[in-house]
């Protein structure tokens, strides 16, 4: 049986979610006016919000959460104008498992249609649309599926970069610690001094462990208006605070080009800012905190790639090789700007969402409300350095 949707949204974190709810939102809308809708449905490969499930237990989200939706500032951590985490959650930094928990409490509430435990296997390209190939057959009744648009919101954070230089394999991405507990050793090397470099750091001294950053620039002494630059206020008050510890030191302008195990030993290899090559040495597996890539590459030959290695999308997120393919989430890049926090990227669901009802015929000024809530930008230029102090 084929089963045919005007939307097949791949991915239920964050972005699929926020998504399909601001599909649920226009639909709504026009079902009370007796409009036609839009047809769609989520297919996530574990659970909803699988990837927050898989953060160290320690892990907190840097963006604050505060429920100031009444006041028409939408929750920084919120995927609608009508949902808050601080609200669901009552707590202002969560973590991992409890954002997961909102996530499904929106899904549940809204009774968005995602199925559960489907993989994305291929995306085939059709004439006249998109062929989905998945893990499991038969979903929704359906051995095939086809769609007229697709949306990747396949994430980041279960696709780390794992081999930024020769030898990575004997180190740790921070992203396959269950929980920092877990590590035995008393000194640590972490390589990588951003967000999850520093939480490492952090989370390490807190054990009474010794933690070495090595960052390829000094994030903590960068003055940015942009937080996808910069350290977050969250990290820099932990900082301080575990730097009072003495276990802390952080290194920067460094670069690792390799690590090498010997015996029961890791030499590291690192460059300074001036070519000059250092050799450190610890007896713990060294930590990776290097980031992640999209995890669009799994449907690469959908995209032209930018030279930072994220997908390249027109004004309105959209592939620039195929029409009707469209990108929400972290790894949406437009020139300089980053959108990789959901208080970012959030505000472009209502860009895809309007821009596939047009095609479609849908009727979509409902959208103005998403518009004069905050979460509806299409228009980047006042995305730039704004504060004065
Ligand atoms: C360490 C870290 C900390 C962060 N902290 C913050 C923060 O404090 N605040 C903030 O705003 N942002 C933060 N971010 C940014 C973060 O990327 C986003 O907040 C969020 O996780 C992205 O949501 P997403 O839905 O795009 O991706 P994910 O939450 O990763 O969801 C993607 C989903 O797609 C599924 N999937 C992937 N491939 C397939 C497939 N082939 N078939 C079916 N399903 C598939 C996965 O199982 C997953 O459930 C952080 C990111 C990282 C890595």
């Amino acid at each position: 049986m084929v089963k045919h949707y005007d939307v097949i949204i791949i991915g239920a974190g964050a972005a699929g979610v926020g998504v399909a709810k601001t599909l649920h939102y226009l639909n709504h809308a026009n079902r009370a006016e007796n409009n036609q809708g839009i047809s769609y449905c989520v297919l996530e490969r574990d659970e909803v919000g699988a990837s927050f499930l898989k953060w160290p237990q320690e892990m907190r989200f840097i963006s604050p959460s505060f429920l100031s939706n009444p006041f028409g500032l939408i929750d920084l951590n919120a995927i609608s104008p009508d949902t808050s985490p601080a609200f669901t959650l009552d707590t202002e930094h969560p973590s991992g498992k409890e954002y997961a928990h909102y996530l499904k409490q929106v899904v549940k509430h809204f009774d968005l249609p995602v199925y559960e435990g489907v993989s994305v296997r291929n995306i085939r390209i059709l004439p006249d649309g998109y062929a989905i190939d998945t893990s499991t057959r038969n979903v929704n009744q359906a051995d095939t599926l086809l769609a007229q648009n697709v949306i990747w919101a396949g994430g980041e954070f279960q696709h780390p970069k794992t081999k930024p230089f020769r030898g990575a394999e004997h180190c740790l991405h921070n992203s396959h610690i269950k929980t920092w507990a877990q590590l035995s050793g008393k000194e640590y090397v972490v390589i990588g001094g951003y967000e999850s470099g520093i939480d490492a750091a952090i989370q390490l001294s807190k054990l009474g462990k010794k933690a070495h950053v090595l960052g390829a620039s000094p994030t903590w002494e960068k003055e940015s208006t942009d937080p996808s630059l910069v350290l977050s206020p969250f990290t820099k008050g932990r900082l301080r605070a575990a730097m009072r510890t003495s276990l802390v030191t952080l290194e920067g302008n460094i670069k690792v080009i390799s690590v090498d195990r010997v015996g029961n030993k890791y030499h590291i290899t690192a460059c300074d800012a001036n070519g000059r090559q250092k050799h450190i040495a610890c007896a713990q597996t060294p930590i990776l905190a290097t980031g992640f890539e999209s995890s669009a590459r799994q449907v690469s030959h959908l995209f032209d790639w930018r030279l930072d290695g994220m997908p390249l999308v027109n004004p309105v997120d959209e592939s620039t090789l195929h029409s009707g393919v469209f990108l929400v989430g972290p790894s949406l890049r437009h020139d300089k700007h980053i959108l990789c926090f959901v208080y970012k990227f959030r505000q472009r669901f209502a860009v895809v969402v309007n821009t596939i009802a047009e095609r479609l015929g849908v009727n979509a000024t409902a959208l103005a409300e998403y518009r004069r809530q905050g979460m509806f930008l299409d228009d980047l230029s006042c995305c730039g350095d704004a504060c004065a102090c």
